[in-house]
């Protein structure tokens, strides 16, 4: 079992790698520095206070492997309590990382991985905290009390209950990930009561049908654009695809998101997004855009935009070009 949730001595809460990742942008990059992470078990960090590292969550950029991806390991030498719910004896796998080369490591790793079997979208935004909050600076994952931080606490329980369940689009987008084709015809996820292979769970618009609208997550490459230009209010992501299995509507089959950037900042996480969408603006990166939500006729305008119901469900990956022929560009405007 791999660690899912640390303390984070700086920040003086327990959070997963996604709200450290979070907090770690909230910070002007002047005054960026890693965090320091103990176990998240009160009576374990009492008793044994083992450290936790924090891997990758100061990266932006989307990387497949798993090991390569934002999470927690358990460092050699930081037993936890034996009824720690981290604790290797616990789970019956090391948690310690092997000394053996590389490629053995990642096996290791992977084994290790609790693969996401429930996805439960969001149904709302997680407002970060008020200005006077996070004016101490170590107060900023302190929300205001919603019912999707009800919804995370219920989580957290559920966590330590040995489920693999998370209303976090990027938990399972980045479990999805570290899977071949092969094993994504096998592995799978219950979503709204729906059990779907992992391949069939994510798909790309040009391949969604009327049916299987709002019971997939889509996944594809989209271009970033700001509106209006001079004094931006609106983000416009519009997929390099269209949905090409759905009816012309007003002649086109065009599809995108819009969002106020007034939205995103308001969310928890919302300055991590806007740090990626720099990152992706990049010239040797484009944008992927992996969401959950119902894909609606535009009003009174032709194609189609996806409605975005909590912006966890929405996540944006800035990924490197392999190669300048082989992927699409970001230069055009919408
Ligand atoms: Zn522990």
């Amino acid at each position: 079992m791999e660690i899912l949730q640390a303390y984070c001595v700086e920040l003086d809460d327990t959070v997963d790698i996604y709200e450290a990742q979070s907090a770690y942008f909230d910070n002007p990059p002047s005054s960026r520095k890693r965090f320091t992470f103990r176990c998240s078990d009160e009576e374990c960090r009492r008793l044994k206070n083992p450290l936790v590292s924090g891997v990758n969550y100061h990266r932006l950029a989307e990387e497949t492997e798993k090991y390569r991806q934002p999470h927690f390991r358990a460092p050699k030498a930081n037993a936890h309590l034996e009824t720690c719910i981290w604790s290797e004896e616990k789970t019956g796998l090391s948690l310690a990382e092997p000394t053996t080369d590389e490629s053995q490591q990642r096996v290791a790793r992977a084994k290790k991985t609790n693969v996401v079997d429930i996805f439960r979208p969001a149904e709302s935004d997680t407002l970060r905290g008020s200005p006077e909050q996070r004016k101490s600076g170590t107060n900023i994952l302190t929300p205001v009390p919603t019912a999707a931080d009800q919804a995370t606490q219920k989580e957290r329980n559920r966590i330590s209950d040995g489920y693999s369940s998370t209303s976090r689009l990027e938990r399972f987008v980045d479990c999805w990930l570290q899977f071949n084709a092969d094993q994504l015809k096998v592995q799978q996820v219950a979503i709204s009561g729906k059990t779907l292979s992992y391949r069939q769970a994510v798909t790309n618009p040009a391949w969604i049908t009327e049916e299987q609208n709002g019971h997939r997550i889509l996944y594809g490459a989209a271009r970033i654009s700001l509106w209006p230009p001079a004094k931006p209010t609106r983000l416009y992501l519009n997929f390099l695809d269209d949905c090409d299995q759905l009816p012309e509507h007003l002649g086109n089959q065009s599809l995108d998101i819009e969002l106020p950037l007034a939205r995103i900042n308001q969310h928890r996480g919302g300055a991590v997004m806007l740090h990626k969408l720099t990152q992706a603006q990049q010239p040797d990166y484009y944008l992927k855009v992996y969401c959950w939500g119902m894909i609606k006729a535009k009003d009174k305008r032709p194609g189609y935009r996806i409605e975005i119901a909590s912006l966890n469900n929405l996540v944006l990956k800035p990924v490197a070009k392999k190669t300048s022929t082989t992927k699409p560009t970001l230069t055009d405007s919408p």
